[in-house]
């Protein structure tokens, strides 16, 4: 006997039939003689129109309030998969993450987990009854409900499956693993078997949605048995392996994507010690996030232009801040550009080999796509490079890699 938390994410629940369906993937494990705890995403599209409705209504929403709001669609599917579970013949009730509890941080909208007390759940599943738990929300120390992030059902899960000291944690999603590279995009992708932590970890948060990075995160730290596999067919997934584990010896494992980047150059910035901080200080206190940063030579010996990328959501509040910083910073103007991409190769081969960035940049040369920025990592290289050429440059890069499938 094992005990298994599977979380199904918002395609597999996304009508009655679907969840039909996915009751009879928990009931499998059941009559198996598991222990099965289920987290449940909204239905298909539901955080979506929640969160325009909240937009619709308050542009300048209280986030205690989007809460609130965003959380209800997972209150709607553990509800009626622990009906569905029941029409075929399984005990089962839903929590709300205030019944279990799971607590969080007070951070609305984008809050952490803390910790859960599982102890009732453990008890009721003890005597054989599944515990259908919504993902994504919890409940902070002021008592309100926090949602953590969107995405944030497979951290539930991850969250869940350690507090449970649970065997297993199967992430059930629309697609059959870790591709490559997402097969949305690149048709040629192929499924990894196996992937290790660290480097699922940079895809996630290199813009591969297929984990949220969080539930990434906190799978390696408390050693959570990781699975991603299809909730339609039952297909072998991809599991999560410490590095150890791999025995193929390839440089780069996955190719990924974030549309969620904007440009923001300054232009003829005056260059004395101490500028980089004046312009990054602000961006910091005002919390937004800088992520790649490039400074290059202008015509005047004593000016620079400072490219740097910030998220999409937060390129208004940065123009906002780097005009107050005038006062302190020369520079003359801001140049902004949201129709960026960037894209990322990753493999842990790479700290062993020399000529991964090269190659990047050779092929997109050929295809004639301009590099804006770079920045690397240990095991990671990712360019800015203008959205209308993103495809062609996942694809190219897939080829050049050596990833594409035969079929
Ligand atoms: P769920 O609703 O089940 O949580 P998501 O939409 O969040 O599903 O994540 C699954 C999607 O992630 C896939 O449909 C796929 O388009 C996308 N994706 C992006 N990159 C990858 C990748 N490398 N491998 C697999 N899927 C990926
Ligand atoms: N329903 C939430 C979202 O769409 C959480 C999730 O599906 O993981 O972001
Ligand atoms: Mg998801």
């Amino acid at each position: 006997m094992a005990r298994i938390v599977q979380k199904f994410g918002g395609t597999s629940v996304a009508d009655i039939e679907r969840i039909r369906n996915v009751a009879l993937k928990v009931k499998a494990e059941v009559d198996a003689g598991n222990e099965v705890a289920v987290v449940v995403s909204a239905m298909g599209g539901v955080t979506d129109r929640l969160v325009g409705y909240v937009r619709e209504i308050s542009p300048l929403y209280d986030a205690r309030e989007y809460d609130a709001v965003v959380s209800s669609g997972e209150l709607v599917t553990s509800g009626l998969l622990a009906l569905a579970l029941q029409a075929e013949g399984i005990e089962a009730r839903s929590w709300q993450g205030w019944q279990i509890p799971i607590h969080t941080d007070d951070v609305h909208g984008k809050a952490r987990i803390t910790g859960i007390d599982s102890s009732d759940i453990e008890a009721r599943m003890a005597a054989g009854q599944v515990a259908v738990v919504p993902g994504f929300q919890g409940i902070a120390p002021s008592n309100r409900i926090t949602t953590l992030g969107r995405g944030g059902s497979d951290t539930s899960a991850v969250a869940l499956a350690a507090a449970l000291n649970a065997d297993r944690c199967d992430i059930y999603t629309d697609v059959d693993g870790v591709y490559t590279a997402d097969p949305r995009i690149v048709p040629r992708a192929r499924k990894l078997a196996r992937i290790t932590y660290e480097e699922m970890l940079e895809m996630a948060s290199q813009g591969a949605k297929v984990l949220q990075t969080r539930s990434v995160e906190l799978a390696m730290k408390e050693r959570v048995h990781l699975q991603v596999r299809s909730s339609f067919d039952d297909a072998p997934g991809t599991l999560l392996v410490d590095e150890g584990e791999i025995v193929e010896n390839v440089l780069v494992s996955g190719i990924t994507y974030n549309r969620d980047e904007a440009k923001v150059t300054l232009t003829g910035l005056g260059d004395r010690p101490g500028v980089a901080a004046a312009v990054f200080g602000p961006l910091a206190d005002a919390n937004i996030n800088v992520d790649m940063i490039v400074q290059g030579a202008s015509e005047d010996a004593e000016r620079a232009d400072m490219t740097f990328t910030v998220s999409r959501a937060d390129l208004g509040k940065a123009k906002e801040v780097l005009e107050g910083i005038r006062k302190d910073v020369t520079f003359r103007e801001i140049v902004a550009d949201p129709n960026v991409v960037k894209v990322s190769v990753i493999g842990v081969g790479m700290r062993s080999h020399a000529g991964v960035a090269q190659q990047m940049f050779s092929t997109l040369a050929e295809k004639g796509i301009n590099i804006h920025v770079i920045s690397t990592s240990e095991i990671k290289v990712s360019v800015l490079i203008s959205e209308d050429y993103a495809e062609l440059a996942l694809r190219a890069l897939h080829t050049a890699y050596g990833l594409d499938s035969d079929d």
